[in-house]
């Protein structure tokens, strides 16, 4: 383990709450309590070198119990439920001030769990930060709707009311961003929050339950149960408490949770998978068109949700675009994530690394071409580690396995087109629709084209930037539910319509002629 963040981590608040530390395992976050969790230990491995970041204990059934059962009475509490709307808002604004704080070491922890390069999880702890502060002034801006009469002697207006207790289930690509998207719109929105974070991923999950101790948030509204996601996260989504079900990750296991949630009619909001399209127009700006490209698919070596992995290229200049993206594909510094200049770190398991090299093999017996990269990378630099190199695969059609599943790594498949609504017929002829790129220099038709295309999120000359003031959200088997936006709170919360008469006249219907 490098110094950096056990530094980090014994200057923050001393290992009993649960920091970073390679010889106790660590303590987890039940009901406002640092406690051993009763469950079996798991570990959390640096995926640049393999070695053990740190021992976690898991939740047992017993802490799954203790923690949602106080987190209906904490949310219910009259003490915190008839706080002021800008009482509320000064604790999360002093979650991210915290966060703010700690962002290095945030920043570095992250890297430690999921082997992101550091510009890239700072950049996640910015995000989170932003979106805190952003939710919380949301919340002191939330008011009841007062609603327009259709009948004079009535007055009716809308109130917004908590869920209850909220689960939250997170993956280990983007931790901190994804979690705090989750936890800050539905503490914002009075609810209670149960995060059951990615078992790669648990060190960042627990720090964030320090901040939240930290900033004042009474006991029981936020706990951290770790552990497997078949066992301690399904035990979460099905206790009877559990109103909601937040949810980021695999489209199979949305899927299910989605069952979960009809049988026990509760609500869900599910990110899910993508294989996005990404289409270069005959009139693309080369060079932004390229760096944007390559950007979208092999930052986060591919592993996000949004990559850009499905490349659509304007027959007229396939060769010449295909040729640059080559090179510069050629010259990502693949390597330790903690070092400056590097562009893709490794990948987070050696499992995740064969699933990824399996597509790849696949993509040859479909009739795929190789132009670059397609193997793992070997030598000092790498042999520690689980680190593949950018992939370009060309020559398949779209209909191929490879280009219609999700792979997750850094492998993009490359395709020719000529006409447009060849385009959109393939583009389209996906089960996802999460995002897509589009570029050209012509806005009319990039307008027209994002139009036409089935995604949530349409990047015109851009890809893979986001606000937290616009709403995300799939098409498709990608999601269901949106997250973000000013209004992003009431989705974690219940709509109450109240009608007031102002008539004085009893009802004549009660009194028959
Ligand atoms: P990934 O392939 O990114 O790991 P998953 O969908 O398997 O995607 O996992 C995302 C999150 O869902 C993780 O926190 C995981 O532990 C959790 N999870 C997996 N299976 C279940 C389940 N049956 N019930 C609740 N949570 C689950």
């Amino acid at each position: 383990m490098k110094n950096t963040v056990k530094e980090g981590a014994v200057t923050e608040d001393t290992v009993k709450e649960g920091t970073v530390t390679e010889d106790t395992v660590k303590k987890i976050f039940i009901a406002g309590e640092w406690k051993l969790g009763g469950g079996a230990t798991i570990k959390s491995h640096y995926p640049a070198d393999h070695s053990v970041n740190a021992e976690i204990s898991t939740a047992s059934l017993d802490d799954i119990n203790e923690a949602i059962e106080a987190a209906d009475k904490a949310w219910r509490d009259p003490s915190w439920r008839d706080k002021l709307p800008s009482e509320k808002s000064a604790v999360l604004f002093k979650a991210a001030n915290i966060m703010e704080q700690k962002k290095q070491f945030l920043a570095e922890l992250q890297t430690r769990d999921n082997g992101k390069p550091l510009a890239e999880t700072f950049a996640l702890v910015s995000s989170a930060i932003a979106t805190t502060r952003y939710i919380a002034s949301s919340l002191e801006t939330l008011d009841n709707e007062l609603t327009n009469q259709r009948i004079k002697a009535l007055m009716t207006f809308t109130t917004y009311e908590p869920l209850g207790v909220v689960a939250a289930i997170t993956p280990w690509n983007s931790p901190i961003a994804s979690e705090i998207q989750k936890i800050v719109p539905a503490l914002a929105g009075g609810n209670a929050v149960i995060l059951k974070p990615a078992e790669a991923t648990s060190l960042i999950a627990l720090e964030l339950a320090k901040v939240f101790e930290k900033a004042g948030l009474p006991k029981g509204l936020f706990s951290v149960l770790t552990g497997k996601g078949s066992v301690v996260g399904e035990e979460i989504v099905k206790h009877p408490l559990v109103q909601k079900i937040s949810f980021t990750g695999s489209t199979s296991t949305g899927r299910h949770l989605a069952h979960v949630a009809a049988d026990k009619l509760i609500s869900t909001s599910l990110e899910l998978g993508g294989k996005s399209p990404t289409i270069v127009f005959e009139d693309a700006n080369f060079d932004i068109a390229v760096n944007g490209v390559i950007y979208g698919i092999f930052s986060s070596s591919g592993q996000a949700c949004i990559a850009g992995s499905r490349l659509f290229i304007h027959e007229s200049i396939y060769d010449d675009f295909l040729d640059a993206l080559i090179k510069k594909t050629e010259n990502i510094v693949v390597g330790d994530p903690e070092a400056e200049g590097t562009q893709m770190g490794p990948l987070i398991s050696e499992d995740h690394l064969n699933s990824v090299d399996r597509y790849v093999q696949m993509a040859k017996g479909e009739g795929g071409t190789i132009v670059a990269g397609g193997h793992r990378l070997t030598g000092e630099a790498y042999d520690k580690g689980s680190y593949y190199a950018p992939t370009i695969i060309t020559g398949l059609k779209n209909d191929a396995q490879v280009c219609q599943e999700e792979i997750f790594g850094p492998v993009l498949v490359v395709i020719p087109y000529s006409d447009e609504e060849t385009l959109l017929g393939h583009a389209n002829h996906s089960i996802y629709g999460l995002a897509a790129g589009i570029w050209t220099e012509d806005y009319r038709k990039a307008l027209h084209i994002a139009k036409a295309l089935e995604a949530g999120t349409i990047w015109i000359n851009t890809y893979k930037k986001f606000s937290i003031a616009t709403p995300f959200a799939g098409y498709k088997e990608s999601g269901v539910g949106k997250e973000k936006g000013r209004l992003g709170i009431l989705d974690y919360m219940l709509t109450k319509s109240i009608f007031l008469n102002l008539d004085e006249t009893p009802n004549p219907w009660s009194d028959p002629k």
